[in-house]
């Protein structure tokens, strides 16, 4: 980041008219500053303006984005080195690897992997994002038949596109259509040629060099000749190196501005072991430290899901709690005689005690109320989950027209607040659930109401 606060709002003609949402020119200038606001959402500044404070609040590392339409596949764009700085801003994506020289049967497994292996967790879709194509044979025609197979199959993959000859990627490129895929890759030895079919296909840029001194100049070479939008690969593959070639990566473009590496990486966790289980640890550490596409030789269930949590939870934002959305949520088929309970809307509070009223098989209705995030004795702290909010909350619910009893079962942590409770819903009896969710299965077998 080039330009302070103060550097922008020279720029700007200081009118505190509003009309980019902020109140005032200065505020707007900070906000750009720190990156939370576009220099665009001023309708006055020149083009000139824009152009200049655009390219100076550009992040470090560019981003890149692959796919089309609902199915862009968005990469890179970081702006710090570790999470609590700020936030990571675009999770590592995984590739599903085929090639031309499979059998078709397992390039179909494959492709029935990537898209049954799905998950939905704290309201978030968790997958794999990109098929990455390979031109095993050196032969245009049975790849641009897997291309298109990959585009009719897994319409929502980003796709890469490997291959030595560049004209076998233009011919995959152009199956690929608006859907723009990853080049891989320009090296030495075909780098004027790559850069050719990168221009006229519009598609973003792998480039690849034996060493990462060598792929930052190549990295050069391509900028100065237009291209803005690359992907690198240092060359590495073993753990060691590339692990240091990744650290490297990040903090020469963060800490020095460093542009030949200033773009997002590749890396082939599929060339680096000879099984799944030593694939998926490499892979972990990459996606902590800080590779922007992991090529796998194959996806599986029991290897997946655990790098795909382990995504999840370092490119959340460290600054916003993950919630679930107030409301009345059924659990098992619940009726008019079911327990009413109720807690907050911090997620792991919502799946660990929907997880066990789902376990325990007892038809229930969980009230969630929303507490901005706040676990309940935080939320109760700082009072986001009081008597009196609770209340309101209850009867606006519509719960009182699900359940002809008026039992409310609140956590056990919250035993204090019952009496206070009562008072602000005098139909109602409050229970004490227990405090620990795992208690919860036995509670509410021998449930029985009181109002
Ligand atoms: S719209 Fe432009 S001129 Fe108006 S307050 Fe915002 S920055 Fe200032």
């Amino acid at each position: 980041m080039g330009l302070t606060g103060i550097d922008i709002l020279k720029m700007l003609p200081k009118k505190n008219c509003g009309e980019c949402g902020v109140p005032t020119c200065l505020a707007f200038a900070m906000k750009v500053a720190a990156g939370q606001e576009d220099i665009g959402a001023c309708p006055y500044v020149s083009d000139e303006v824009k152009e200049k404070v655009g390219e100076a609040s550009a992040p470090p590392i560019r981003t890149i984005t692959l796919g089309s339409g609902d199915n862009k596949f968005e990469f890179g764009g970081e702006t710090c080195l570790y999470r609590h700085e700020k936030r990571f801003e675009h999770p590592t994506g995984l590739a599903v690897l085929v090639t031309n020289n499979m059998a078709e049967d397992e390039v179909q497994s494959r492709l029935d992997r990537f898209n049954a292996l799905r998950y939905d967790r704290v309201g978030v879709n968790l997958r794999a994002e990109l098929v990455a194509i390979k031109d095993e044979k050196g032969d245009e025609g049975t790849f641009t038949g897997l291309v298109q197979k990959v585009r009719e199959n897994c319409p929502d993959a980003a796709i890469i596109l490997m291959s030595d000859n560049p004209s076998t990627l233009k011919a995959g490129a152009d199956v690929c259509g608006d859907h723009k895929p990853l080049l891989y890759a320009a090296t030495e030895s075909n780098v004027d040629d790559m850069v050719a079919v990168a221009k006229e296909t519009e598609c973003p840029l792998a480039v690849k060099g034996d060493t990462i001194g060598k792929t930052a100049k190549l990295s050069e070479k391509i900028q100065e000749e237009g291209l803005k939008d690359l992907v690198l690969d240092t060359g590495a593959r073993t753990l060691k190196s590339v692990f240091e070639d990744q650290i490297v990566c990040r903090r020469a473009s963060i800490k020095h501005k460093y542009k030949p590496l200033g773009f997002p990486t590749i890396t082939f966790p599929s060339e680096m072991a000879n099984d799944t289980l030593t694939e998926a640890m490499i892979t972990s550490i990459l996606i902590a430290k800080y590779a922007g596409i992991c090529v796998l030789s194959d996806i599986h269930g029991d290897t997946l899901f655990p790098l795909l949590l382990e995504r999840l939870n370092i490119f959340t934002d460290p600054q916003r709690p993950m919630v679930v959305q107030e409301d009345i949520y059924p659990i098992n088929g619940p009726d008019e005689n079911s327990p009413v309970l109720i807690t907050c809307n911090f997620s792991l509070t919502y799946f660990i005690v929907s997880g066990e009223v789902e376990g325990s098989k007892v038809p229930s209705w969980l009230l969630i109320k929303d507490t901005e995030g706040l676990s309940v004795l935080t939320a109760w702290a700082a009072g986001k989950f009081s008597a009196d909010l609770i209340a309101q909350f209850v009867k606006k619910s519509g719960i009182e027209d699900k359940v002809k009893h008026r039992s409310l079962i609140i956590p056990g942590y919250l035993a204090s607040i019952k009496g206070e409770l009562e008072e602000e819903l005098p139909d109602w009896k409050i229970q004490i659930g227990p405090r620990e969710a795992s208690h919860l299965p036995s509670y509410l077998k021998s449930w029985q109401p009181e109002g």
